[in-house]
């Protein structure tokens, strides 16, 4: 089964990323955390395992993999209006979501419901590998069914669907991490990429920082939306992360955090 196979390799490289990631970081820091890795990452661990339990109900393997199966059974969506070659397919439907995804992002930082879920994103006071894996449930089922809805209503392909949530997964942890990257590297990658030092302007205390780089993995959506932001107007060196209200050490604690939403 490819699906299956591809359910391995969903995990298995994320997984594999995430350990090379935390390798770099502790050889090449980007900055020294304010509340160091534990019970941060203890806390990050329990998000994850909470998603995943959370996941086998409401599975994106299940759920997009249902409106995926549903849109190619009836030929429905824009995708499958014209013949196109699979590559093509896939390259326009990689570019559809991507900005699917900034665009949620976008949501989740301007509607004040959407916002009390993604603040527990933001709520961590230090960025590293295991931020990404701090979404809160609600978030994650939030975003499940909005992605399946897209992928319907654009008729992507099941495999395709799935190698864009690695995709995805993967720029994710590389993007939150902890790494110091050279500066000429970094200004090229960030022509198509969102880097670490990009991300990081995005998890700045400022608000008014926070509504700039949404991006996930393509940068082009907020240089073409007027959202990209080189830098914190204190410096990649000085700017504070988290949220300005919550400058203690309770966004480590997992209860703590999984009450945010609702306090
Ligand atoms: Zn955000």
């Amino acid at each position: 089964m490819i699906q299956a196979g591809l359910g391995h390799y969903a995990i298995v490289i994320p997984a594999l990323l995430l350990v090379l990631l935390a390798i770099a970081e502790a050889i090449w820091p980007r900055r020294a955390l304010v509340l160091g890795r534990n019970p941060r990452w203890r806390t990050h661990a329990l998000f994850f395992l909470s998603n995943a339990i959370m996941g086998r109900f409401l599975s994106f393997l299940v759920v997009v993999g249902v409106a995926a199966n549903w849109a190619n059974a009836h030929h429905f969506g824009a995708l499958n209006l014209a013949a196109l070659p699979f590559w093509v397919e896939a390259a326009i439907a990689f570019v559809i979501l991507d900005f699917a995804v900034w665009f949620q992002h976008f949501l989740m930082h301007r509607h004040p419901l959407l916002w009390r879920i993604h603040a527990v994103h933001h709520s961590d006071r230090d960025l590293d590998v295991s931020t990404a894996l701090r979404f809160h449930p609600f978030e994650l089922i939030v975003s499940t069914f909005y992605k399946s809805a897209i992928v319907a209503l654009l008729g992507v392909p099941l495999m395709v669907a799935l190698a864009f949530e690695l995709w995805l997964n993967a720029n994710a942890l590389f993007n939150h991490s902890n790494i110091r990257l050279p500066r000429k590297l970094d200004r090229i990658l960030r022509l198509f990429l969102v880097t670490p030092d990009m991300h990081l302007v995005h998890h700045s205390t400022l608000v008014d920082e926070q509504k700039h780089n949404f991006g996930f993995a393509l940068t082009v959506w907020d240089r073409v939306f007027g959202t990209y932001r080189t830098e914190s107007i204190l410096g990649t060196d000085n700017q504070k992360i988290g949220l300005a209200e919550i400058d203690d050490a309770r966004p480590s604690g997992f209860i703590w955090s999984m009450k945010q939403p609702v306090t």
